[in-house]
C-alpha cells in the first residue's frame, strides 16, 4: 500500500440525514462542522506518517504542548463547491498547498507535500461530501470552508521548534461571508496597531498574525466597521491589506492596482485568480506600492473609481469607506462598483463550473 493513502475509523453516530439538511438550509459561517476529520502526524524520527480519517472532536493536547505557550501553528482556507451535477470540485490547491509550505518554513514547521495537503482534502471529502452544500441559484454562494491546520504538539516548554507536530483539516458548511452578499464595507484604518513589520510573519498564515490582529478589530467594531485595514510598520504610509483580505484599486483609466507582495503581505490566492482575470478583462493590472495619500486623493478626484477587497472567504466584496480617528475616505466617483462585480462572477462562475475552467484552476475531490 502506498503510505501516502488515508486510513478511515469512520464515525459510529453520524449526524442523521435531517439534521444535516436543517443545518445546510442556514449554515452561517463556521458554526457547524462535519462528522470527520483528517489527520497526519510528524515526529522528528519518523516524519509524516499516521494519515487517516477519524471522527471530528476534541484533540486530546498535554499542557505542555507547545502551541499553546509559543503559537507555532498555521492554517490555510480554502472551499469545496458543488457542481450542478453533483460533482465537487476546489480551486486551485496547489497554490494553498505550496503556501502553507512557505508558511511552515516561516513557523519553523515541517513542509507537507502536495500530494498529503490534496489528498487530505480528497480523504475527507469522499467521507463528508453531503455536507458540500447545493447552490440553490447563482447567486447562492454556499460551499464547503476546508481548514487545514498545523500545530506543534510536543510537550516541551524548551523554547525550539517542535519534535512532534499534528497536521488536521476539519470542514465546516458556509453560505456567504457576509451577510450583506455584495453590498459595500465599511473599513477601519488603525493608527495604533500594525499586522505585520518587516522580517516578521506577515506572509506567512498563522495564527499569531491573526491574534496581533484582534484589538485593531475591536476598535474597528467599535467604530461601526466590519474589517481593519494596516498600513505598513516602517514608514506608515503604505496600504498593506485587511486582517484577512488583500486590497484593489480600479482606477478611470482601467489600471487595477494591488499593492506588491513584500514579507509583510499575505499572498493570497483570490488575489493572484482577480490579477488574472482583470488581464482577460481588459484592465491594465498593476502591482505597485500604494499610499494612503494616493487612496485619499485618487477617492477626492475621482480617479479611483473602485475599491474592493478579496479572499477565499468573502470571494470579493466593495469598500465603500476607509474611516479613521481622522477623516473619512469616500469615492467621489462612486459608481456601483461594476468592476468587482464583473470580476466577482467571473470568479463565481469558474469555481461553481459555469464557465470553462481554461486557466486549469479546478481539482475534482469527489
Ligand atoms: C488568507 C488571507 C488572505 C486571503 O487569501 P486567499 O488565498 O485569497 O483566501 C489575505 N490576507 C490574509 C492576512 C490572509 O490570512
Amino acid at each position: 500500500m502506498p503510505t501516502d493513502t488515508f486510513d478511515l475509523l469512520p464515525h459510529a453516530s453520524p449526524t442523521a440525514d435531517a439534521i444535516r439538511e436543517d443545518i445546510l438550509a442556514n449554515p452561517g459561517f463556521g458554526q457547524y462542522f462535519t462528522d470527520h476529520m483528517a489527520h497526519v502526524r510528524w515526529t522528528l524520527n519518523d516524519g509524516w506518517h499516521g494519515r487517516r480519517v477519524l471522527p471530528y472532536g476534541p484533540l486530546t493536547l498535554d499542557p505542555a504542548a507547545a502551541v499553546l505557550h509559543y503559537a507555532q501553528e498555521i492554517f490555510e482556507g480554502i472551499k469545496a463547491y458543488r457542481h450542478a451535477d453533483g460533482s465537487i470540485w476546489t480551486f486551485r490547491p496547489e497554490k494553498n498547498a505550496e503556501r502553507f509550505r512557505r508558511s511552515a518554513r516561516r513557523l519553523a514547521l515541517p513542509e507537507l507535500s502536495d500530494e498529503d495537503f490534496i489528498g487530505s482534502l480528497k480523504a475527507l471529502l469522499a467521507q463528508d461530501h453531503p455536507w458540500v452544500p447545493t447552490p440553490k441559484n447563482e447567486a447562492d454562494e454556499c460551499s464547503l470552508y476546508l481548514r487545514p491546520f498545523m500545530i506543534a504538539s510536543e510537550s516541551f516548554l524548551g523554547v525550539r521548534p517542535s519534535h512532534e507536530v499534528d497536521y488536521y483539516v476539519i470542514a465546516s458548511p458556509a453560505a456567504a461571508y457576509f451577510k450583506g452578499g455584495i453590498e459595500p464595507v465599511s473599513i477601519w484604518l488603525t493608527e495604533h496597531y500594525k499586522r505585520a513589520a518587516p522580517g516578521g510573519t506577515g506572509f506567512a498564515k498563522c495564527g499569531g498574525n491573526y491574534a496581533a490582529s484582534l484589538a485593531a478589530q475591536k476598535e474597528a467594531s467599535a467604530n461601526g466597521c466590519g474589517q481593519v485595514a494596516f498600513l505598513d510598520a516602517v514608514e506608515n504610509k503604505w496600504i498593506e491589506e485587511l486582517g484577512g483580505m488583500n486590497l484593489f484599486f480600479v482606477y478611470k483609466d482601467g489600471r487595477i492596482a494591488t499593492p506588491r507582495l513584500t514579507d509583510t503581505i499575505l499572498e493570497g490566492v483570490t488575489r493572484d485568480s482577480v490579477l488574472t482575470l482583470a488581464r482577460g478583462e481588459g484592465l491594465t493590472p498593476e502591482e505597485r506600492p500604494i499610499s494612503i495619500d494616493e487612496w485619499r486623493e485618487g477617492a477626492a478626484n475621482g480617479e479611483i473609481t473602485e475599491v474592493f477587497a478579496c479572499g477565499t472567504a468573502a470571494v470579493i466584496t466593495p469598500v465603500g469607506e476607509l474611516v479613521s480617528e481622522q477623516e473619512r475616505i469616500r469615492l467621489a466617483g462612486d459608481n456601483g462598483n461594476p468592476i468587482a462585480k464583473r470580476l466577482r462572477a467571473k470568479l463565481l462562475d469558474l469555481q461553481y463550473g459555469r464557465a470553462e475552467d481554461t486557466h486549469g484552476w479546478l481539482t475534482r475531490l469527489v
